[in-house]
């Protein structure tokens, strides 16, 4: 009985391992990988990243440039696997990963990123 009470009384004293989310989060390791960023400057509207998606993630949608109207990847992260294929096809490198962790939404149709989203 009292070596019981010993060993909860050691467990009450250690320190939380919870995190007071939203206000605390976990360090993010070297090669975390987010929400994705898009250079619109720079997307060239080949579509690789939407073809070599294994998850059919991206749909090129109609976005307003000063080249104007182009193509442009939409990123569905709902469904993402953030494998970052896409981030290793893209020819010219405006579609990266980032450590970007803010996909806490109550809708999911929030996480349907358009082009002049992913900044
Ligand atoms: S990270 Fe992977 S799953 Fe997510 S959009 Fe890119 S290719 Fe698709
Ligand atoms: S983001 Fe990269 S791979 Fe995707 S359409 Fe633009 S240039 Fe092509």
């Amino acid at each position: 009985m009292l070596k019981s009470l010993t060993k909860s009384g050691k467990e009450v004293l250690k320190e939380p391992f919870t995190l007071q989310f939203p206000e605390e989060r976990e360090a993010l390791t070297d090669n975390y990988r987010g929400v994705h960023k898009l250079d619109i400057e720079t997307c060239i509207s080949c579509a690789a990243c939407a073809r070599i998606c294994p998850n059919q993630c991206i749909d090129m949608v109609d976005t307003f440039t000063d080249r104007g109207t182009k193509k442009m990847p939409e990123i569905h992260l709902e469904r993402c696997l953030f494998c970052a294929d896409c981030e290793e096809v893209c020819p010219t490198h405006c579609l990266v990963l980032t450590k970007d962790t803010s996909m806490d939404v109550y809708d999911r149709r929030d996480l349907i990123k358009r082009p002049e989203d992913l900044k």
